[in-house]
Protein backbone atom coordinates (compact mmCIF):
# COMPACT_ATOMS: atom_id res chain seq x y z
CA UNK A 1 0.00 0.00 0.00
CA UNK A 2 1.65 3.75 -1.15
CA UNK A 3 0.41 5.68 2.41
CA UNK A 4 0.42 8.68 -0.15
CA UNK A 5 -2.81 7.80 -1.89
CA UNK A 6 -5.90 9.44 -1.54
CA UNK A 7 -8.59 6.93 -1.41
CA UNK A 8 -12.49 7.61 -2.49
CA UNK A 9 -14.33 6.41 0.91
CA UNK A 10 -18.19 6.83 0.97
CA UNK A 11 -17.88 10.90 -0.73
CA UNK A 12 -14.56 11.87 1.30
CA UNK A 13 -10.63 11.35 -0.53
CA UNK A 14 -9.08 9.99 2.78
CA UNK A 15 -5.42 9.30 3.00
CA UNK A 16 -4.54 5.44 2.81
CA UNK A 17 -3.60 4.82 6.15
CA UNK A 18 -7.39 6.13 7.37
CA UNK A 19 -9.30 4.32 4.30
CA UNK A 20 -10.90 1.94 6.70
CA UNK A 21 -14.35 -0.16 6.63
CA UNK A 22 -15.95 -1.87 9.22
CA UNK A 23 -15.39 -5.29 10.56
CA UNK A 24 -19.31 -5.63 10.31
CA UNK A 25 -19.43 -4.31 6.81
CA UNK A 26 -20.91 -6.95 4.89
CA UNK A 27 -18.63 -6.75 2.53
CA UNK A 28 -15.98 -8.35 4.98
CA UNK A 29 -18.39 -10.53 6.96
CA UNK A 30 -20.36 -12.18 3.56
CA UNK A 31 -18.26 -11.09 0.61
CA UNK A 32 -21.67 -9.02 -0.22
CA UNK A 33 -21.08 -6.70 -2.68
CA UNK A 34 -20.13 -6.35 -5.99
CA UNK A 35 -17.02 -4.39 -7.76
CA UNK A 36 -14.89 -3.32 -11.02
CA UNK A 37 -11.18 -3.46 -12.24
CA UNK A 38 -10.30 -0.61 -14.75
CA UNK A 39 -7.25 0.51 -16.46
CA UNK A 40 -5.94 4.06 -16.97
CA UNK A 41 -3.62 4.96 -19.93
CA UNK A 42 -2.18 8.24 -20.84
CA UNK A 43 -4.76 10.06 -18.49
CA UNK A 44 -7.36 8.03 -20.37
CA UNK A 45 -10.26 5.56 -18.04
CA UNK A 46 -10.55 3.17 -20.00
CA UNK A 47 -13.93 2.05 -21.69
CA UNK A 48 -15.61 3.93 -18.42
CA UNK A 49 -18.51 3.64 -19.26
CA UNK A 50 -18.78 0.10 -19.94
CA UNK A 51 -17.15 -0.84 -16.66
CA UNK A 52 -19.72 1.47 -14.80
CA UNK A 53 -22.38 -0.17 -16.71
CA UNK A 54 -21.24 -3.61 -15.39
CA UNK A 55 -20.98 -2.38 -11.66
CA UNK A 56 -24.54 -1.02 -12.16
CA UNK A 57 -25.42 -4.13 -13.72
CA UNK A 58 -24.01 -6.58 -10.71
CA UNK A 59 -25.33 -4.48 -7.93
CA UNK A 60 -28.75 -4.81 -9.90
CA UNK A 61 -28.55 -8.35 -9.84
CA UNK A 62 -27.60 -8.45 -6.25
CA UNK A 63 -30.46 -6.26 -5.17
CA UNK A 64 -28.11 -3.63 -4.47
CA UNK A 65 -29.14 -0.06 -4.78
CA UNK A 66 -25.71 1.96 -5.09
CA UNK A 67 -26.06 5.13 -2.96
CA UNK A 68 -24.86 7.58 -6.25
CA UNK A 69 -25.52 7.60 -9.82
CA UNK A 70 -23.78 6.21 -12.75
CA UNK A 71 -22.65 9.72 -13.95
CA UNK A 72 -21.81 10.40 -10.51
CA UNK A 73 -19.71 7.50 -9.65
CA UNK A 74 -17.85 8.77 -13.21
CA UNK A 75 -17.11 12.06 -11.47
CA UNK A 76 -15.91 10.40 -8.27
CA UNK A 77 -13.60 7.88 -10.04
CA UNK A 78 -12.85 10.59 -11.80
CA UNK A 79 -11.59 12.86 -9.27
CA UNK A 80 -9.81 9.81 -7.63
CA UNK A 81 -7.48 9.47 -10.33
CA UNK A 82 -6.26 12.96 -10.73
CA UNK A 83 -6.41 13.56 -6.90
CA UNK A 84 -3.48 11.11 -6.74
CA UNK A 85 -1.88 11.79 -10.78
CA UNK A 86 -2.67 8.07 -12.01
CA UNK A 87 -1.73 8.47 -15.75
CA UNK A 88 -1.01 4.94 -16.19
CA UNK A 89 -2.75 2.56 -13.17
CA UNK A 90 -5.28 0.52 -12.54
CA UNK A 91 -9.14 1.68 -10.60
CA UNK A 92 -10.58 -0.57 -8.01
CA UNK A 93 -14.44 0.32 -7.67
CA UNK A 94 -16.26 -1.05 -5.14
CA UNK A 95 -19.97 -0.96 -3.85
CA UNK A 96 -20.54 -3.24 -0.51
CA UNK A 97 -23.55 -3.94 1.28
CA UNK A 98 -22.19 -1.75 4.13
CA UNK A 99 -22.51 -1.40 7.52
CA UNK A 100 -24.97 -3.91 9.42
CA UNK A 101 -25.20 -6.34 12.37
CA UNK A 102 -24.04 -9.94 12.11
CA UNK A 103 -27.03 -11.61 10.61
CA UNK A 104 -27.34 -11.89 6.44
CA UNK A 105 -29.99 -9.61 6.49
CA UNK A 106 -29.28 -6.88 4.01
CA UNK A 107 -32.29 -4.46 5.48
CA UNK A 108 -29.64 -4.02 8.63
CA UNK A 109 -27.10 -2.69 5.99
CA UNK A 110 -28.82 0.93 5.62
CA UNK A 111 -25.86 2.66 3.73
CA UNK A 112 -23.54 0.74 0.49
CA UNK A 113 -19.98 1.49 1.50
CA UNK A 114 -18.54 3.40 -1.66
CA UNK A 115 -14.69 2.67 -2.26
CA UNK A 116 -12.36 3.77 -4.87
CA UNK A 117 -8.73 2.79 -5.18
CA UNK A 118 -6.39 4.35 -8.14
CA UNK A 119 -2.52 2.89 -7.76
CA UNK A 120 0.12 1.49 -9.88
CA UNK A 121 -0.58 -2.55 -11.10
CA UNK A 122 1.43 -5.52 -11.37
CA UNK A 123 1.60 -7.18 -14.59
CA UNK A 124 2.64 -10.11 -15.31
CA UNK A 125 6.18 -10.85 -16.04
CA UNK A 126 7.47 -9.05 -19.56
CA UNK A 127 8.38 -12.71 -20.82
CA UNK A 128 4.77 -14.00 -20.92
CA UNK A 129 4.01 -11.78 -23.53
CA UNK A 130 6.67 -12.58 -25.60
CA UNK A 131 6.98 -15.87 -25.40
CA UNK A 132 3.83 -17.26 -23.96
CA UNK A 133 1.95 -18.38 -20.95
CA UNK A 134 1.66 -21.92 -19.59
CA UNK A 135 -1.44 -22.67 -18.36
CA UNK A 136 -3.95 -25.66 -16.65
CA UNK A 137 -7.11 -26.82 -16.63
CA UNK A 138 -8.14 -26.74 -13.04
CA UNK A 139 -10.47 -29.11 -11.23
CA UNK A 140 -12.57 -26.53 -9.36
CA UNK A 141 -15.32 -26.18 -12.19
CA UNK A 142 -16.60 -22.41 -12.84
CA UNK A 143 -20.21 -21.46 -10.87
CA UNK A 144 -23.15 -22.43 -12.31
CA UNK A 145 -24.63 -19.45 -13.72
CA UNK A 146 -28.56 -21.16 -12.68
CA UNK A 147 -26.62 -21.00 -8.83
CA UNK A 148 -24.02 -18.13 -8.58
CA UNK A 149 -23.42 -16.18 -11.85
CA UNK A 150 -20.59 -15.34 -12.71
CA UNK A 151 -21.78 -12.67 -14.82
CA UNK A 152 -21.85 -11.21 -11.87
CA UNK A 153 -18.40 -9.27 -10.63
CA UNK A 154 -19.00 -9.75 -6.83
CA UNK A 155 -16.96 -9.47 -3.82
CA UNK A 156 -17.05 -12.89 -3.46
CA UNK A 157 -14.21 -14.86 -5.66
CA UNK A 158 -13.78 -17.49 -3.80
CA UNK A 159 -14.31 -20.08 -6.74
CA UNK A 160 -12.31 -18.15 -8.52
CA UNK A 161 -9.37 -18.00 -5.29
CA UNK A 162 -9.54 -22.04 -5.30
CA UNK A 163 -8.87 -22.56 -8.86
CA UNK A 164 -5.91 -19.62 -8.60
CA UNK A 165 -4.45 -21.80 -5.49
CA UNK A 166 -4.67 -24.91 -7.92
CA UNK A 167 -2.77 -23.24 -10.61
CA UNK A 168 -0.02 -21.36 -8.31
CA UNK A 169 0.60 -24.92 -6.75
CA UNK A 170 1.18 -26.19 -10.01
CA UNK A 171 3.76 -23.38 -11.12
CA UNK A 172 1.32 -21.80 -13.96
CA UNK A 173 0.27 -18.01 -13.39
CA UNK A 174 -3.42 -18.42 -14.96
CA UNK A 175 -5.81 -21.46 -15.58
CA UNK A 176 -8.70 -22.70 -17.14
CA UNK A 177 -12.16 -23.28 -15.24
CA UNK A 178 -14.53 -25.92 -16.88
CA UNK A 179 -18.50 -25.14 -16.28
CA UNK A 180 -20.32 -28.05 -15.11
CA UNK A 181 -21.20 -29.39 -18.40
CA UNK A 182 -17.33 -29.86 -18.81
CA UNK A 183 -17.20 -26.99 -21.35
CA UNK A 184 -14.45 -24.38 -21.24
CA UNK A 185 -15.58 -21.26 -19.20
CA UNK A 186 -12.99 -19.10 -18.99
CA UNK A 187 -9.85 -18.23 -16.77
CA UNK A 188 -9.82 -17.72 -12.77
CA UNK A 189 -9.44 -13.69 -13.43
CA UNK A 190 -9.35 -13.13 -17.84
CA UNK A 191 -11.53 -14.83 -20.56
CA UNK A 192 -9.81 -17.12 -23.08
CA UNK A 193 -9.79 -17.22 -26.78
CA UNK A 194 -8.55 -19.63 -29.63
CA UNK A 195 -7.98 -19.74 -33.04
CA UNK A 196 -9.38 -22.31 -34.46
CA UNK A 197 -8.98 -24.74 -38.02
CA UNK A 198 -11.84 -25.84 -40.10
CA UNK A 199 -11.17 -28.51 -42.12
CA UNK A 200 -10.36 -26.44 -45.10
CA UNK A 201 -7.92 -24.37 -43.28
CA UNK A 202 -10.38 -21.55 -42.67
CA UNK A 203 -9.11 -19.65 -39.48
CA UNK A 204 -11.83 -18.22 -37.16
CA UNK A 205 -11.44 -16.70 -33.69
CA UNK A 206 -13.54 -18.26 -31.37
CA UNK A 207 -14.64 -17.52 -27.36
CA UNK A 208 -16.83 -19.41 -24.85
CA UNK A 209 -20.30 -17.51 -25.57
CA UNK A 210 -21.74 -15.66 -22.15
CA UNK A 211 -24.08 -18.90 -21.37
CA UNK A 212 -20.87 -20.87 -20.83
CA UNK A 213 -21.09 -18.76 -17.52
CA UNK A 214 -18.56 -16.73 -17.98
CA UNK A 215 -17.71 -12.71 -16.68
CA UNK A 216 -18.61 -10.71 -20.20
CA UNK A 217 -15.02 -9.07 -20.39
CA UNK A 218 -14.32 -5.48 -20.88
CA UNK A 219 -11.35 -6.87 -23.10
CA UNK A 220 -12.94 -9.84 -24.65
CA UNK A 221 -15.18 -6.99 -25.96
CA UNK A 222 -12.74 -4.61 -27.40
CA UNK A 223 -10.48 -7.43 -28.61
CA UNK A 224 -13.65 -8.96 -30.32
CA UNK A 225 -14.83 -5.42 -32.04
CA UNK A 226 -10.96 -5.17 -32.84
CA UNK A 227 -10.98 -8.85 -34.75
CA UNK A 228 -14.11 -8.03 -36.47
CA UNK A 229 -11.99 -4.17 -37.85
CA UNK A 230 -9.44 -6.49 -39.13
CA UNK A 231 -11.47 -8.93 -40.91
CA UNK A 232 -11.24 -11.65 -38.53
CA UNK A 233 -14.36 -13.88 -38.11
CA UNK A 234 -15.27 -14.32 -34.82
CA UNK A 235 -17.72 -16.51 -33.26
CA UNK A 236 -19.06 -17.15 -29.72
CA UNK A 237 -19.46 -20.75 -29.35
CA UNK A 238 -19.11 -23.53 -26.94
CA UNK A 239 -15.08 -24.73 -26.55
CA UNK A 240 -14.01 -28.05 -25.24
CA UNK A 241 -10.82 -29.01 -24.13
CA UNK A 242 -10.10 -31.39 -27.52
CA UNK A 243 -10.54 -27.44 -29.12
CA UNK A 244 -8.41 -25.86 -27.31
CA UNK A 245 -5.85 -28.81 -27.79
CA UNK A 246 -6.18 -28.45 -31.32
CA UNK A 247 -6.13 -24.54 -31.36
CA UNK A 248 -3.43 -23.07 -33.65
CA UNK A 249 -3.74 -19.78 -31.45
CA UNK A 250 -4.51 -19.39 -28.02
CA UNK A 251 -4.89 -15.95 -25.72
CA UNK A 252 -6.18 -14.61 -22.37
CA UNK A 253 -7.93 -11.31 -22.28
CA UNK A 254 -8.48 -9.43 -18.92
CA UNK A 255 -8.11 -5.65 -17.48
CA UNK A 256 -5.13 -6.51 -15.81
CA UNK A 257 -3.95 -8.92 -18.11
CA UNK A 258 -4.73 -6.98 -21.18
CA UNK A 259 -3.77 -9.69 -24.18
CA UNK A 260 -1.73 -12.64 -23.39
CA UNK A 261 -0.39 -15.49 -25.62
CA UNK A 262 -0.90 -18.84 -24.46
CA UNK A 263 1.46 -21.10 -25.82
CA UNK A 264 0.68 -24.58 -23.29
CA UNK A 265 -2.41 -26.09 -22.05
CA UNK A 266 -2.03 -28.86 -19.70
CA UNK A 267 1.21 -29.89 -20.71
CA UNK A 268 0.39 -29.49 -24.44
CA UNK A 269 1.87 -27.74 -26.92
CA UNK A 270 -0.53 -25.06 -28.27
CA UNK A 271 -0.03 -24.31 -32.52
CA UNK A 272 3.54 -24.44 -32.80
CA UNK A 273 4.75 -23.47 -29.21
CA UNK A 274 5.06 -19.61 -29.95
CA UNK A 275 2.56 -16.85 -29.54
CA UNK A 276 0.57 -16.92 -33.38
CA UNK A 277 0.40 -14.30 -35.64
CA UNK A 278 -3.17 -13.17 -35.14
CA UNK A 279 -2.77 -13.50 -31.68
CA UNK A 280 0.47 -10.60 -31.82
CA UNK A 281 -1.98 -8.71 -34.60
CA UNK A 282 -4.59 -8.75 -31.82
CA UNK A 283 -2.07 -7.64 -28.81
CA UNK A 284 -0.93 -4.70 -31.14
CA UNK A 285 -4.12 -3.31 -32.03
CA UNK A 286 -5.21 -3.52 -28.28
CA UNK A 287 -2.56 -1.73 -27.51
CA UNK A 288 -3.02 0.69 -29.55
CA UNK A 289 -6.31 1.53 -29.03
CA UNK A 290 -5.97 1.38 -25.12
CA UNK A 291 -3.25 4.43 -25.65
CA UNK A 292 -5.34 6.75 -27.76
CA UNK A 293 -9.26 5.71 -27.10
CA UNK A 294 -11.32 8.37 -24.82
CA UNK A 295 -10.25 11.77 -23.42
CA UNK A 296 -7.87 12.31 -20.41
CA UNK A 297 -9.37 13.13 -16.69
CA UNK A 298 -6.55 15.57 -15.53
N1 LIG B 1 -13.23 -13.27 -15.94
C1 LIG B 1 -13.07 -13.01 -14.64
C2 LIG B 1 -13.49 -14.03 -13.66
C3 LIG B 1 -12.48 -11.81 -14.22
O1 LIG B 1 -12.31 -11.55 -12.93
C4 LIG B 1 -12.04 -10.88 -15.20
C5 LIG B 1 -11.36 -9.62 -14.79
N2 LIG B 1 -12.25 -8.62 -14.46
C6 LIG B 1 -12.26 -11.20 -16.55
C7 LIG B 1 -12.84 -12.39 -16.89
C8 LIG B 1 -11.87 -10.23 -17.64
O2 LIG B 1 -12.77 -9.16 -17.67
P1 LIG B 1 -12.32 -7.70 -18.10
O3 LIG B 1 -11.75 -7.81 -19.47
O4 LIG B 1 -13.56 -6.90 -18.05
O5 LIG B 1 -11.30 -7.28 -17.10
Amino acid sequence: MNPELQIYLNGELVPAHEAKVSVYDHGFLYGDGVFEGVRVYNRRIFRHDAHLERLYRSAKAIWLTPPMSMAEMKVATEKTVAANKIENGYIRAIFSRGFGDLGLDPRKCPTPTTVIIADAIKLYPPEVYEEGMDVITVATRRSRPDVLNPAIKSLNYLNNILAKIECIRAGVPECIMLNDQGMVSECSGDNIFIVHQDLRGRLELRTPPVSAGILEGITRDAVIQLAEKLGISVAEKDLSLFDIYNAKEAFLTGTAAEVVPVTRIDMREIGDGKPGPITGQLMQAYAELRNTEGEPVF
